[in-house]
């Protein structure tokens, strides 16, 4: 499988994983919220309903003498009820007059009231028919008529005046529009699902994708650095397979030649070892491993020290290397001494590499806040804009070949950013084609 189809694969499968995550939370959410709709509902019902009843079950109280008659008093309490020998009493559906007026309203209540054996006196709102026996005890009952309707009702025991016992007042509610409400709810939320689905599969594609980019990225890089890192290897490697070989043709091997040979893979040798320290110092600078001495660095001693080192060099390359102290106290900043000079000593070395004869490279020491700043300006071939965030890559190089005739790898800048960012320092460039370079660095002075 290449990059592409694997990384395609994984930013499906991701998706695919987004999308059930989400969609199954959502799933949860829904029901959660479905169920809670519903049970503040049952809740709302049964409260009213209780109210209505204790209400209606206090003033018939208060009228009634005699168990089993319901006064003139108890009946004008209830002026819409239907009496037992009415005979709006067996009609299947009551008129509309028939309602409580103020006390409910809609087609969806019932009161009754029902003597000591449990037959029916009166009744008003729904006429339901084969309610099972009520009990002498204030009870709930749930129902379900013929045709699959629920209800819910409220039993009481009633009592005359005299606390004697004289039947049941029922007081009921159908759960029809309640359930046409649920009904509704379920109907949105079954259309809502798909389109909700599509959107969350929309987002998980795209979610997918932002989280793969930086995989990608650091994937990309880790196979560039690896073919770089092998192409590096190689040269030398083939440069001391080459000269053994030839050596080896010979009949006989002359002192001279034994020599020349053993000094080119000597050469060459170290070549390797630089670039294989180089590698490990920027693996250990990633994974952060380098536990290098903390202790206070005087940058002043650091600089003059570089000075001293590269002073051969810059004289062979005719370059004038010099260095300013900006400030008056010693500078310090805490940090791995070895790297810290490692660091400075690169950026140095570039710059008298790139500078051309009779040019200047001046080192420059100072303070801004708690920041210490080492600048090194030269007066060399200068760095083209397009270049200037490339070459702290990994064996980046400004014109490739002509470049590697200094001896770098193209290590030198990535091990100076490494190792600044690793003192919570950085390193920044400013350039101009054909003028010149400023390379600053700073480091946080109590660090
Ligand atoms: P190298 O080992 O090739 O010097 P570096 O990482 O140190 O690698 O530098 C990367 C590239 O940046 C160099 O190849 C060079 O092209 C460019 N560069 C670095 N310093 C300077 C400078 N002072 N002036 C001009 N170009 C520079």
């Amino acid at each position: 499988m290449n990059r592409n189809s694997l990384f395609s694969l994984t930013r499906w499968r991701l998706a695919g994983w987004y999308a059930s995550v989400m969609g199954l939370v959502l799933g949860i959410a829904g029901l959660g919220m479905y169920e809670a709709i519903a049970h503040a509902h049952r809740v709302t019902a049964d409260r009213e309903l209780e109210s209505m009843a204790e209400t209606l079950h206090q003033n018939l109280e208060a009228t009634l003498v005699q168990p089993g008659r319901l006064e003139i008093a108890s009946q004008q309490l209830l002026p819409n009820f239907c009496l037992a020998n009415d005979n709006c009493f067996s009609a299947a559906e009551p008129p509309s007059h028939h309602l409580l007026n103020g006390v409910y309203q809609g087609n969806y209540y019932y009161i009754r009231v029902l003597d000591q054996s449990g037959s029916l006196i009166a009744l008003a709102g729904l006429h339901l028919q084969g309610l099972p026996p009520p009990s002498k005890e204030p009870s709930w009952q749930s129902l379900k008529d013929g045709e699959g309707n629920r209800y819910r009702q409220i039993s009481l025991p009633l009592h005359t005046q005299d606390d004697l016992f004289w039947g049941y007042l029922q007081v009921g509610r159908s759960f029809k529009d309640f359930e046409d409400y649920l009904a509704a709810v379920r109907l949105i939320m079954g259309l809502g699902l798909p389109l909700t689905m599509l959107l969350v599969g929309a987002a998980s594609w795209w979610l997918a994708g932002r989280a793969m980019r930086p995989i990608y990225q650091s994937y990309s890089q880790i196979q560039q650095f690896t073919a770089d890192a092998a192409h590096e290897l190689r040269t030398p490697l083939a440069a001391v397979r080459a000269t053994v070989e030839s050596v080896l043709r010979l009949p006989q091997l002359p002192k001279t030649e034994a020599r020349d040979t053993l000094q080119v893979i000597g050469r060459q040798n170290q070549r390797l070892t630089h670039l294989v320290s180089d590698l490990l110092l920027l693996s250990n600078l990633d994974r952060q491993t380098v536990k290098g001495q903390r202790q206070a660095c005087h940058l002043q001693d650091l600089v003059s020290d570089i000075e001293e080192e590269l002073a051969a060099l810059a004289i062979a390359k005719d370059v004038a290397l010099t260095s300013v102290f900006l400030v008056n106290c010693p500078l310090q900043v805490v940090g791995d001494e070895e790297q810290l000079y490692r660091l400075a000593l690169n950026v140095v070395t570039n710059s008298i590499h790139y500078t051309p004869a009779g040019g200047q490279v001046v080192i420059t020491l100072e303070r801004n806040d708690n920041q210490a700043l080492i600048r090194v300006k030269d007066t060399g071939i200068g760095i083209a804009a397009e270049y200037l965030t490339k070459i702290f890559d990994r064996f980046y190089r400004v014109g490739g070949d002509r470049s590697r005739q200094t001896g770098g790898s193209g290590l030198g800048l990535s091990i100076a950013q490494a190792i600044a960012r690793a003192h919570n320092g950085g390193i920044q460039v400013e350039s101009e084609l054909g003028k010149g370079s400023t390379f600053t660095i700073w480091l946080p002075i109590n660090f």
